[in-house]
């Protein structure tokens, strides 16, 4: 097991010979994986839970995903109303309370170690209405990313996260990037028809069925790191 010299470290704990890492290709440095930021690098789930179960949306043993959370209080007397002002609050103020999605930071690491290429694009509302404040929910995320080690020369530069107005717009970005992966938790946007052919499209979905799209789906940042760079 001689790993001296090798340039390319273990994967989580995995242990390869000097041969394997010898063999290992040498491509990744034309790569340039694109990344989403709500859902997929930062998840929210616990965050929007205890908040609505704090205001009272939700019994404290409700079981679900931020989906099945939004879709009951939209069903609340003013639903769609508390649902905005919900999501408002935890991607400003209650963000520093969200965790970064698990091995998602390992998996952004090992891709720079192989030469890869990292961007964040990201379709996010600049400004969110909370009552007589105005909050940006960029600066906020921005803010987060730097607190987490995501931002940063050794990841992911500051040049290279960008905030778009529309999905069509993130969409543009992705290609104008040059991007040859895009990881997103969005069936939407690989189902996009704009979304460019030549873009190996990786969906991050831990739902048990994920509907069959034009993209291979992974449960999480450790499955797509050893189907795309463990050797
Ligand atoms: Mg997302």
């Amino acid at each position: 097991m001689e790993r001296t010299g090798c340039p390319f470290p273990p994967l989580m704990g995995l242990s390869y010979t000097r041969s394997h890492c010898l063999e290992m290709p040498r491509h990744y440095s034309n790569w340039r994986i694109g990344l989403d930021l709500d859902n997929t690098l930062i998840s929210y789930d616990r965050v929007f839970f205890e908040i609505a179960v704090e205001r009272g949306f939700l019994p404290g043993d409700f079981i679900g995903t931020k989906r099945d959370i939004r879709d009951h209080v939209r069903r609340l007397p003013d639903g769609e109303l508390e649902w905005q002002r919900l999501q408002a609050h935890v991607y400003g103020p209650a963000i520093s309370a969200a965790s970064a999605a698990e091995g998602a930071l390992d998996f952004m690491r090992l891709a720079r170690r192989r030469g890869v290429e990292l961007s964040i694009v990201s379709h996010k509302t600049a400004l969110a209405n909370m009552g007589s404040e105005q909050l940006n929910l960029r600066d906020a995320a921005r803010e987060w990313l730097r607190h987490s080690g995501m931002l940063g020369p050794e990841v992911v530069p500051e040049g290279s996260l960008y905030f778009e107005d529309t999905r069509a717009q993130k969409i543009a970005r992705i290609a104008s990037l040059g991007c040859t992966h895009f990881i997103d938790d969005l069936e939407e946007v690989f189902s996009d028809p704009t979304f460019p052919p030549g873009i190996e499209r990786i969906l991050l979905s831990a739902t048990a069925a994920v509907p069959a799209g034009p993209y291979r789906a992974y449960a999480s940042f450790r499955e797509i790191a050893h189907a795309l760079i463990a050797d």
